[in-house]
């Protein structure tokens, strides 16, 4: 049976129930996802926004699979297309990530092997891609060539026969999205994708991001700390602190009206379009992902979290709107 066999509801392209996640280090262990769930519709752009370590990279290695040897998914679902991508074969869960799902990572030069051209490195993914549809390697060369050209390379010839450090940062980040729109047929996963870039080049990789997405009808989920183009390239955001979701609304109506102490204080710290959210200020010490505080994971950094149901409960979700939900018991009943 192939992915591609399967009927599924074209709201929950991508399903992620309940999920949590642990690193573990000699002597401590990090509760870095907690209870986190997400939808991704068929065509729909997500973004996540939060502050570094939030653990939005986590999440989406955790939807590939691919996290670091000392992470483990501990509980929780994640399904693409109706498949449980947490108990299908392995054969399935290739199959999703050679051809249906591709990631852009943060950092393009760990992305990419020094020793080998950009062509080995896209011939490598296009082979996967199309595995069964039989096509000569002149061909995949072609396509390779047609990709360099969707990501405004000049010269593609040229550079396809390039070693990667033969490229600047903003050129071997297009290589990067090249190869990850090889494999992305329907999900692309962005993470960070303009992290050591000049803010300039940043503007227009991310524009260069949301046209590819638009052309080729991909769903996305988009990890920025650019607040501005969260808001032009996204439809609905998920909002994470301390390895948790702790808003999810409608874009315009979570940058109109930002519900959760967090969020208003993301949006009041961090005005400006490319203002890393690395730079906002707040109150208290970041978290200790050994030892989260009980209660609202929030309320030593809440202007708000001294009373003693913030110290004491957990916050549920609550749903504001039909469309938007908040973990905060100020808008609890
Ligand atoms: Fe602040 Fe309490 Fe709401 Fe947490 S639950 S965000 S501590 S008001």
């Amino acid at each position: 049976m192939q992915v591609s066999d399967l009927v599924f509801d074209a709201n929950r392209l991508l399903t992620v129930k309940n999920l949590y996640v642990k690193y573990k280090s000699y002597w401590y262990i990090y509760h870095v996802l907690n209870d986190i769930s997400i939808n991704v519709g068929l065509g729909e752009k997500i973004g996540i926004i939060g502050e570094s370590g939030a653990g939005k990279t986590t999440l989406l290695k955790s939807i590939l699979q691919v996290l670091p040897i000392n992470g483990k998914i501990t509980s929780g679902e994640i399904f693409y297309r109706d498949v449980n991508l947490l108990k299908c074969s392995k054969q399935i869960l290739l199959e999703i990530r050679r051809k249906r799902v591709g990631m852009i990572f943060q950092d393009p030069l760990a992305a990419l092997n020094p020793v080998f051209t950009i062509k080995d490195h896209l011939l490598e993914v296009l082979r996967y891609a199309n595995e069964t549809a039989n096509i000569d390697k002149s061909d995949l060369i072609n396509i390779a060539l047609d990709l360099l050209r969707d990501t405004l390379i000049p010269d593609p010839e040229r550079i396809l026969n390039s070693y990667p450090f033969q490229l600047s940062g903003g050129m071997r980040q297009r290589i990067v999205i090249a190869m990850a729109l090889a494999s992305a047929r329907e999900l692309l996963l962005a993470d960070e994708p303009t992290t050591n870039l000049d803010v300039t080049i940043q503007a227009q990789i991310l524009k260069l991001i949301g046209e590819l997405v638009e052309k080729r009808g991909l769903s996305m989920i988009l990890i920025s700390h650019a607040l501005g183009l969260i808001r032009k390239m996204t439809e609905r955001v998920y909002v994470m602190y301390g390895g948790n979701i702790i808003e999810e609304a409608p874009t315009f109506k979570l940058f109109n009206e930002p519900l959760h102490p967090y969020t208003q204080l993301l949006f009041k710290t961090a005005p400006k379009i490319l203002e890393p959210l690395s730079s906002v200020e707040l109150r208290g010490n970041p978290l200790d992902y050994r030892n989260l505080p009980n209660g609202c994971v929030f309320h030593p950094r809440c202007p708000y979290g001294d009373s003693e149901v913030c110290r004491k409960v957990k916050p549920h979700q609550v749903k504001v709107e039909k469309d938007r939900t908040v973990y905060c018991h100020i808008y609890g009943s």
